[in-house]
């Protein structure tokens, strides 16, 4: 085995550029490389890598292309097994090999497996020294797309689609908007969509890229475009060739001019990842997953357009060296968003630590919702990117290894690395990092964040407040759960609470407590601080305090006029006669206000007399006090219903003044006499008994009884209708007279007369 490819080779000299751009400036003026199947061939050149992408599958491979700028040919190596690590567009080699398929060469790399192939040798020249700094990608990258249509199959999107998916989107999700949004204005796109064009292939034919790409160059040259002032050249072709070529698109890696090639065209991030390819990225992945760190649009397909994870903003050079720090001890470390303004930032927005035993880099990143990366899947927010990648500039996929939670943990045991999610903000990360040069990691300790909500509360003296409390253990995950104890400081005389007082969190966990404050009666207005401090015996990293605030308010008294009830709220009487009410008064002044003296007034109708007593009353908020109304009417009073009245007046308090009634109901006197008793009757037994019967009068309110007169004088009064007596012997006559209860008299019954005769 002659396989001579060792170390990554350096990538895309100036010199090498060159000699790419000069190459495909005539496109068509190569031919494939022509030798009888399995006949040795030879050849030097210049190296083209296109990576074929096949988002559906979730696979890619690469292809690439050797042109020979002397002899115009050009051939497609395959390799027997992987091709040779640092194999990227501008690299200069020679290579023998045996004739393949398709204009191919067959090179066998290390494996004896391919009995086909002849042992090969690959020597490859490298025409510069390894560079060491990032060059910036920049400018505006001036694009031709061409829509190439097969005789038998056409793309869809129209013109005016593709120049707003590329150009000029309404929305600002147009991919130069894109670049120039995650470059800080480094790079954008700009050009022009030309076409549609039909060049002379259908639809399922072989998979031919760089033919289609060259006949459709051709189309648009007709056409009268000046495809040389496009150092970006991209190709839009019928989904039908999905299948067929087993991709959605494919691009060039690095050189100028380039080109790009898309099939799945209504898909904006597929332009962006191919144009990603030519701009010299290669993927963002999972060690999963070739396009598993969907957070960079060299990724899977079909997400928003977003920025660029932080390996490629450094092999791009968009990200300022002064933001990029790399950390050789341990510590605590603050990364700032990676999409946020580089001048504005609080801290790095790349940190890099050395893996010694590949030379690789681990890149810790923290990623925000700003501009487009609003649409970022939400898993990447709030949490550490941890990137592995060669760090040396050239097309090498990056790895996401790890997203971190507050106390998430990665650790590369191997190399004694371990970083550490402390916390997090909507623009930072704290991390820390061990850096023990080996071994496995440990337990760090971590301050405990701790909050109190609601910051300030307001009450009135002697009364009680209530905050919750939150405190979140920050230890990393190799840490036993720790007890922490909490321990309230309130002015003095005051009483606090908290409840519980202890609280057991494992790392990363976070428990709540309440804090209740209650102010001493006695307190001034004033804003006053009630301190919880949080403390373990076990670890003195675990200290630490927080206060809230508790305001005294000066409560306000609002005085309101009181109430004034009469019980009962009715009575009635002749005129002239006395009825008595209870007054009650209730103060209805608020509770922080003293005590008020209350005069009591009556008011009655003119001509009555009335008594009210007592005439004053204190009240204190609240309280009720009773006094008592007494009112004579007047004698000669109508009958009807009268108000009688009791105020209230307090020359200090404007706003007691209130007022309350009853009724005082004046009934008329009874004036009209009972109707004449009539059928007067009487008989006389044993001789000298005399009983007499009448029939009863009425009246309009009631027969009191009725009056005896005998011989012209009164002599009984009685409530029945009937009366007896023993007389001696005479002439008698009696009659009745009915009356009522005021004493009105009816006329004489008819008389009734008899004589008694004794023996
Ligand atoms: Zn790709």
């Amino acid at each position: 085995m002659q396989f001579r490819v060792n170390a990554r080779l350096p990538c895309c000299s100036t010199s090498i550029l060159l000699h790419a751009a000069a190459l495909f400036a005539l496109p068509l003026a190569g031919h494939s490389a022509s030798a009888a199947r399995g006949q040795p061939m030879q050849m030097s050149g210049v190296v083209t890598e296109i990576v074929l992408d096949d988002f559906a599958h979730q696979t890619s491979r690469v292809e690439y292309r050797l042109d020979d700028v002397q002899s115009r040919r050009h051939a497609t190596l395959r390799f027997d097994g992987a091709a040779p690590q640092g194999l990227h567009t501008g690299t200069r080699l020679s290579v023998t090999g045996v004739a393949g398929d398709g204009g191919s060469i067959l090179l066998s790399a290390d494996s004896a497996s391919v009995q086909t192939m002849q042992a090969t040798s690959l020597a490859m020249q490298t025409a510069t020294t390894q560079s060491t700094a990032a060059t910036v990608v920049s400018g505006v990258q001036n694009t031709i797309v061409i829509i190439a249509n097969f005789t038998n199959a056409t793309v869809t999107s129209t013109p005016s689609q593709i120049q707003n998916i590329m150009f000029s989107d309404p929305t600002g999700h147009s991919i130069d908007a894109m670049f120039r949004e995650t470059s800080f204005g480094n790079v954008g796109f700009s050009g022009q969509v030309a076409g549609p064009f039909v060049i002379n292939f259908s639809a399922a034919s072989t998979c031919d890229l760089a033919g289609w790409a060259n006949a459709a160059d051709a189309a648009a040259t007709a056409a009268g475009v000046n495809i040389s002032s496009y150092p970006r050249r991209l190709y839009v072709m019928p989904t039908t060739e999905m299948s067929a070529c087993g991709m959605q698109g494919a691009g060039q890696v690095g050189g100028s001019p380039s080109r790009a090639w898309v099939f799945d065209y209504t898909v904006s991030d597929v332009y962006a990842h191919e144009l990603g390819h030519n701009l010299n990225m290669a993927h963002a992945s999972t060690p999963a997953s070739v396009y598993g760190d969907v957070s960079d649009d060299m990724a899977a397909s079909g997400y928003p357009l977003r920025h660029f994870n932080a390996p490629h903003m450094e092999q791009m050079g968009w990200m300022p060296a002064g933001n990029i720090r790399t950390i050789t001890a341990s510590g605590t470390y603050a990364v700032a968003a990676l999409e946020s303004n580089p001048t504005q930032v609080p801290a790095p927005q790349i940190l890099k630590i050395l893996k010694p035993d590949t030379g690789d880099y681990y890149y810790l990143s923290y990623r925000a919702p700003l501009g487009l990366d609003s649409g970022l899947l939400a898993g990447y927010f709030n949490r550490v990117h941890v990137h592995k990648y060669a760090g040396n500039y050239a097309a090498y996929d990056t790895y996401r290894l790890a997203l971190l939670d507050d106390a998430g943990v990665f650790s590369d045991t191997t190399n004694g690395i371990t970083v550490t999610q402390v916390s997090h903000a909507s623009d930072r990360a704290t991390v820390q990092v061990q850096i023990s040069g080996g071994g496995t990691p440990t337990c760090q300790r971590a301050t405990p964040v701790l909050a109190l909500s609601p910051s300030s509360q307001s009450g009135a003296a002697g009364s009680t407040r209530s905050y919750t409390l939150s405190l979140a253990n920050k230890d990393n995950t190799y840490c036993s759960a720790s007890s922490f104890s909490l321990a309230d400081v309130i002015p003095s005389g005051w009483t606090g609470t908290l409840s519980p007082s202890t609280l057991s969190l494992a790392p990363g966990a976070t428990g709540s407590a309440t804090l209740s404050v209650t102010s001493v009666a006695t307190a001034a207005a004033a804003t006053y601080s009630a301190t919880v401090n949080v403390s373990d015996a076990a670890n003195s990293a675990h200290a630490l305090s927080g206060s809230v605030a508790y305001v005294v308010q000066t409560a306000t008294c609002v005085r309101s006029a009181p109430t004034i009830a009469f019980s009962p709220t009715s009575r009635s009487g002749s005129a002239g006669s006395s009825q008595s009410y209870t007054v009650s008064i209730t103060s209805k002044d608020s509770s922080s206000c003293s005590a008020s003296t209350l005069s009591l007034g009556r008011l009655i109708p003119s001509g009555w007399s009335a008594s009210l007593s007592p005439t004053t009353v204190s009240l204190s908020p609240g309280a009720a006090s009773s006094a008592t109304l007494t009112v004579t009417s007047a004698s000669n009073a109508a009958a009807a219903t009268y108000s009688v009245q009791v105020n209230t007046t307090d020359s200090a308090t404007p706003a007691h003044s209130a007022s309350g009634s009853a009724s005082d109901v004046v009934v008329q006197g009874d004036t009209q006499p009972p109707s004449v008793p009539t059928a007067l009757t009487a008989s006389v037994s044993k001789r000298t008994n005399v009983s007499l019967t009448w029939q009863a009068a009425t009246d309009n309110v009631g027969v009191a009884g009725y009056e005896i007169w005998r011989n012209g004088a009164r002599v009984a009064t009685t409530a029945a209708r009937s009366y007896s007596e023993a007389l001696t012997g005479g002439a008698y006559t009696y009659y009745v007279v009915a009356y009522d209860a005021a004493g009105n008299r009816s006329g004489p019954s008819n008389s009734v007369s008899l004589t008694i005769k004794v023996r």
